[in-house]
């Protein structure tokens, strides 16, 4: 049977594919999309033609099936989103498992995510995320899923919409205080990038005073709270006392 690549995209700038995507796309012999204008719009900018499918979070076990049989019957196929990784926050995992499933190879083909850019631009020493992508949309939801995840001790990563971004901090701003740090990663790898780490407390007044800041695409990067006298120790601490503890007769 055939071999389905999962094949990450650019999240802005298209120079962000890989060649070895650019290798992949050409050669399979369907490319299953998210949205199929979207992705024939990719592809014409490389100048590649290729039969195009929709597999979207609608369809994905339908057209999962429709594809199943593809492979099976000898055709490679590349599985992309709009942006970025598919399966991230986006279609892709119940194709992938219904593949798993009868035994059809899957191939990664990894490039951009946007968690892992803001990640790497954050700047934020303390190891170890978790990736937590869309908050709900109602507040109520919302702030009872961010109050679930006020004992992390590690950084959280979220995806946000631009209408929501405002709200989403005021109720981080509401859950974990003021003084918790937010890093806000707008635009990756646009013209209009912005990285900015601040205060939750701070990040209303930031966001209120240009318009443009609540524009665009957004990751928010969650610090966790600093282990003072609350009884949480980092991951260092808690080694070096394990090992003297261990040393006591
Ligand atoms: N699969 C994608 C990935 O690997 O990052 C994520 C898809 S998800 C539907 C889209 C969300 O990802 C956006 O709402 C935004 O939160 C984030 N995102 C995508 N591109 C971005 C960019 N260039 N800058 C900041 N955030 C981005």
């Amino acid at each position: 049977s055939g071999t389905l690549y999962v094949v990450a995209t650019p999240i802005g700038n298209l120079q962000d594919i890989t060649l070895r995507a650019l290798d992949v796309l050409k050669a399979v012999d369907v490319v299953a999309a998210e949205d199929t204008r979207h992705t024939s719009g990719l592809l014409s900018h490389f100048a590649i033609q290729k039969k195009l499918l929709a597999v979207h979070e609608h369809n994905e076990r339908k057209a999962g099936e429709q594809l199943i049989q593809r492979l099976q019957a000898g055709e490679s196929v590349a599985l992309v989103s709009d942006a970025g990784t598919p399966g991230i926050s986006d279609p892709g995992a119940v194709l992938v498992s219904m593949a798993h499933e009868v035994g059809i190879k899957v191939v990664p083909v990894p490039g951009a995510s946007a968690v892992i850019a803001a990640l790497s631009a954050a700047g934020i020493v303390r190891p170890g995320f978790h990736f937590h992508g869309f908050l709900p949309a109602s507040g109520g939801q919302r702030r009872a899923v961010l109050q679930g995840l006020e004992e992390a001790r590690v950084t959280v990563v979220f995806y946000e919409a631009p209408h929501r971004v405002v709200a989403s901090i005021a109720d981080m701003a509401t859950v974990f205080g003021g003084e918790r740090m937010l890093t806000i990663a707008r635009e990756l790898t646009k013209t209009f990038e912005t990285i900015h780490s601040l205060p939750l407390a701070d990040a209303g007044d930031w966001l209120a005073a240009d318009a443009n800041r609540q524009r665009g695409e957004f990751v928010l990067l969650l610090e966790p709270a600093v282990a003072q006298d609350d009884g949480l120790l980092d991951a260092e601490s808690e080694k070096v006392l394990r090992l003297l503890l261990a040393e006591l007769p």
